[in-house]
């Protein structure tokens, strides 16, 4: 038998239950693994309350790192005894043990330790796509990085500035701020009542060539005003809640801009983008460009807490669970 943290109603916290389940057995493209260290993801946060909608019961969490116990006849690329990490669907990190298909595995370099490997995967390779493939940053560029202090936000901060990028971070405290500017950001802006003036300034009127926006509700307007002429509004979360229906006229009147709302799935679909993601993050944490900054870790036993600190902004960096 195994443990694993399951819901069986959407709601707060308190939906998430320690229970006795039987370990899986992987079918034929299948690893089993032995998580030793489970990402806590604003996303776990969506399947939760039912913003993103799941069949229920449900085991969250879709990033951890561990040791695979066992594969199916069919797999090739990991055996048992190998340490190996992963960020994606399907649910079911939440767990001592788990079964998922092979192919979303990558195998943890040795100077590379679960906890990191837990904490970089699916935030790590996030700020891979919306760096490298959402929008190319160029050396000079002044960007705007929301939730910069955030898991995915440090991430960003530290990478966009070895790319050659001045970031400009927004948080919501002055600890937040002192966080995001020892790593990575030029400037930090504290919450988001005179966003636009603020780039203004920083910018010398020039606004900004990209906006990462994970906030979603609480900033839409404001990220737009902050977006120079043909800019790109890169919309890739929702901390505050979903971004009303969109008049694109608006897009229009503020430049021509250009709205994309990513997704890791569909950016991360193919095994050869994971491989090529990953061998990129691993480059970047190994050579000292970016820091994995683990600032919580809780029992898996006590998921719930972890998420109430991640919903009530109480965190920074990356959050971990230990089973
Ligand atoms: P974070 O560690 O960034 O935590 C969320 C942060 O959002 C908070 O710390 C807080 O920072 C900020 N925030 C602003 N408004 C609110 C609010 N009303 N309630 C709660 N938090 C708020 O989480 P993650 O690193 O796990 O994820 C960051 C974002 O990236 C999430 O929105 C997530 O959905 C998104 N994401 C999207 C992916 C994609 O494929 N599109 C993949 C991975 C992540 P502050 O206090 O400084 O405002």
């Amino acid at each position: 038998m195994s443990k694993a943290i399951r819901i069986h109603a959407n709601g707060g916290p308190e939906v998430l239950k320690w229970e006795q389940v039987p370990t899986p057995r992987p079918n034929a493209t299948e690893a089993l693994i032995r998580h030793e260290a489970i990402g806590v993801n604003y996303i776990d946060i969506y399947f939760r309350t039912g913003l993103y909608k799941t069949a229920l019961p449900a085991t969250l969490g879709i990033e951890g790192a561990g040791i695979v116990l066992a594969v199916g006849e069919k797999v090739t690329n990991v055996a048992p005894g190998d340490r190996v990490a992963y960020a994606g669907g399907p649910l079911g990190a939440y767990a001592t043990e788990r079964v998922i298909n092979a192919d979303r595995l990558v195998k943890l370099p040795d100077d590379i330790d679960f906890e990191t490997g837990a904490a970089m995967m699916l935030r790590g390779l996030t700020a891979y796509f919306l760096l490298h493939r959402t929008f190319k940053i160029q050396p000079g560029q002044k960007i705007l990085v929301h939730a910069a202090a955030g898991g995915v936000g440090l991430i960003l901060c530290q990478w966009a500035k070895h790319l050659g990028a001045e970031v400009i971070g927004v948080v919501s405290s002055e600890t937040k701020a002192e966080i995001v500017k020892a790593n990575g950001a030029a400037h930090a802006i504290i919450g988001h009542a005179n966003l636009a003036a603020e780039v203004k300034q920083i910018t010398g009127g020039a606004m900004v060539p990209v906006v990462y926006d994970s906030v979603g509700k609480d900033t839409f307007n404001a990220s737009l005003d902050c977006l120079a002429p043909l800019g790109l509004m890169v919309c890739y979360g929702n901390a505050s809640g979903p971004v009303p229906p969109l008049d694109i006229a608006t897009l229009v009147t503020k430049g021509s801009l250009f709205l994309t709302r990513p997704s890791f799935a569909t950016y991360m679909a193919a095994p050869q983008d994971i491989a090529t993601g990953a061998a990129a993050l691993f480059d970047a944490v190994r050579s000292g460009a970016v820091k994995i900054l683990v600032n919580q870790t809780f029992p898996l036993e006590q998921a719930a807490a972890a998420h109430a600190a991640l919903e009530a902004r109480q965190t920074t960096g990356s959050t971990v669970l230990l089973p």
